[in-house]
């Protein structure tokens, strides 16, 4: 077993009836410095000009990768957050639909895209698109936690990095 794993709670029917929430929120409190370095590995930082967090959690692990890899840090936020000139991405979720949204790029760049939990995958493909969209290649997907048995990331070659897989 990783040793990160005994601060990871399973908390059941959160956010609601039938889904098992990971709450990472333990294993930040004790292990944080440890935690941006593991994911920090397996990628090629000479290729990468910023770090791309998704709101929220994206934020709290992304920013602290940035400043460890001394790049510039790009916040993707949920719908009507960002001031214009803001460039958007809508993707389906069970219920309805959901938005990403970044600051439109002037210039061309490479990035690293950084969450703690990839699930389905959808909030990931979308944020993916949505920087290709905005000029800025990703170079690498970082996360904490892959639940591998709820998306195909990894058979489809997507170069995911991932800490803990279940
Ligand atoms: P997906 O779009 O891949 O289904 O869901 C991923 C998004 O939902 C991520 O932004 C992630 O923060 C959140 N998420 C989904 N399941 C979990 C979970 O079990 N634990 C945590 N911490 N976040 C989750």
């Amino acid at each position: 077993m990783h040793p990160f794993e005994s601060h990871i709670r399973n908390v059941p029917d959160f956010p609601k009836a039938g889904i098992m929430f990971k709450d990472i929120t333990p294993l930040l409190q004790e292990r944080f410095p440890e935690v941006i370095e593991a994911m920090s590995q397996g990628i090629d930082w000479s290729k990468v000009d910023y770090v791309v967090g998704i709101e929220s959690r994206g934020f709290i692990l992304g920013a602290a990768m940035a400043q460890l890899k001394g790049k510039g840090f790009i916040p993707m936020r949920k719908k009507g957050k960002l001031p214009p000139p803001v460039i958007a991405e809508t993707y389906a979720l069970e219920y309805g639909t959901d938005t990403l949204e970044m600051i439109k790029e002037e210039k061309p760049g490479r990035v690293v895209l950084v969450d703690d939990v990839l699930a389905t995958g959808g909030t990931l493909k979308a944020a993916a698109a949505l920087c290709e969209k905005n000029k800025l290649h990703v170079e690498g997907m970082a996360l904490l936690i892959n639940l591998t048995f709820l998306n195909k990331f990894k058979e489809e070659g997507k170069p995911v990095h991932s800490v803990l897989n279940y």
